[in-house]
């Protein structure tokens, strides 16, 4: 890795694959055409949105292209999920369900809404960052017009029983939203099973900036928009489209469905021998989140004894998070640790530890050994520990 940094937060973001970059580099300065102009040069930059969105649905398993809106991220595909959703079915009932360790934009646009008189529950997870489904079952009542239940969770990794969730939901008649952003290109997501889907471009490998929302069309979900202009994306998001972004995209769905399994397996070696490493050499370090439902490329631990953070001012060198992007300036613990962790303290002697695409076996083992020496100091240090 560059400047002998060691980039391990894959989950904070992704470096952009230069086959990504390559793709995207004419739709700059020379395929510049407004995508929504009906002239030759419009209707090339048209072209390449088209086969791009084709890829993005292709990836996540919709019927039809024209279930992808493009967005500015994950963020912006969330808060048009919730809020558009809200706003096109309040006649229908006020009830919205999140779950307790959504990302803080689910969280948000639903405490929003929830400010605006709607009925905002979250549901509660078990220890291991499931949601526990006898309490999301039980919170659907016949007002309840969404789910919002993420696919994989980005501080632990955990991936949620989509299939019971989805199945849960019909029955009892409500919608069911899923952001996926952590999700696709890691495991095999599927649109049928939901009604709306969102995904971001830079956590695949692709740029900043960029997203989408999928929207079910057949039975048909109602969106009310959160931006108004000319009507792009079928309405459902005005603006106009960034052609190089959606490109870029396009392109790192095409390659993260190709190279899944692949990755999958290398990430899998990965984790399982860090894992090893770590609990061979430290006694009580705790790995959250369920062992198995996971995917490989996140790992969460805490260790007994010892802050996140000073973990992290011990090895400069290497890019780990303590708490999420969001939330790790407020030296707050994480509160999705704190939904799960059986003791308080746990909390904040947690870190994340993402795996991705360019990581090496060298910066895994380097890693796991400078970890397992700043733990020991740490420790040594600590009057507590003794
Ligand atoms: C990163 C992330 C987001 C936000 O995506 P942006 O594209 O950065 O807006 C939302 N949800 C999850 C689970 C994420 O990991």
């Amino acid at each position: 890795m560059s400047r002998n940094i060691i980039y391990l937060d894959y989950q904070a973001t992704t470096p952009c694959d230069r086959r990504v970059f390559d793709e995207m580099a004419p739709y700059f300065c020379e395929e510049y055409g407004n995508p929504h102009s009906t002239h030759a040069m419009g209707l090339r930059a048209k072209e390449a949105i088209e086969t791009a969105r084709s890829k993005v649905a292709d990836i996540i398993g919709a019927a039809d292209p024209k279930e992808i809106i493009f967005t500015s991220g994950a963020t912006e595909s969330n808060n048009l999920a919730i809020q558009g959703i809200a706003r096109s079915y309040r006649e229908k009932g006020d009830r919205i369900i999140t779950s307790a360790i959504e990302h803080k934009c689910v969280l948000e646009a639903s405490a929003a809404l929830k400010r605006e008189g709607f009925d905002v529950v979250r549901v509660p997870v078990l220890e291991n960052g499931i949601v526990d489904l006898q309490e999301l079952e039980k919170a659907i009542n016949d007002r309840t017009i969404l789910v919002s239940i993420m696919t994989v969770n980005n501080e632990i990794g955990t991936i949620q029983p989509i299939d019971e969730i989805s199945e849960i939901c019909k029955r009892k008649g409500a919608l069911f939203h899923t952001d996926a952003a952590q999700a696709v290109g890691k495991i095999k997501v599927d649109a049928s099973k939901v009604d709306l889907m969102s995904v971001s471009g830079h956590k695949i490998y692709g740029p900043k900036g960029i997203g989408a929302l999928y929207v079910r069309m057949n039975p048909r979900v109602k969106l009310t928009p959160i931006f108004f202009g000319g009507g792009q994306e079928r309405g459902a998001r005005s603006g106009t489209l960034p052609t190089p972004l959606c490109v870029g995209f396009g392109k790192a769905c095409e390659i993260a469905k190709q190279e899944m399994a692949e990755e999958s397996a290398k990430l899998t070696k990965f984790k399982d021998y860090f894992l090893k490493k770590i609990f061979d050499n430290l006694t009580k370090v705790y790995l959250n989140g369920d062992a198995v439902r996971r995917i490989p490329g996140c790992v969460n631990l805490s260790f007994e004894g010892v802050e996140g953070e000073s973990i992290m001012l011990g090895m400069p060198e290497v890019c780990v998070s303590s708490g999420s992007a969001c939330t790790s300036e407020s030296l707050q613990p994480s509160y999705v640790i704190e939904a799960i962790a059986t003791r308080e303290e746990l909390a904040h002697s947690s870190l994340r530890i993402g795996f991705g695409r360019f990581t090496t076996f060298e910066e895994v083992d380097y890693f796991a050994s400078k970890l397992i020496e700043v733990v020991n100091r740490l420790r040594d240090m600590s009057p507590l520990w003794a």
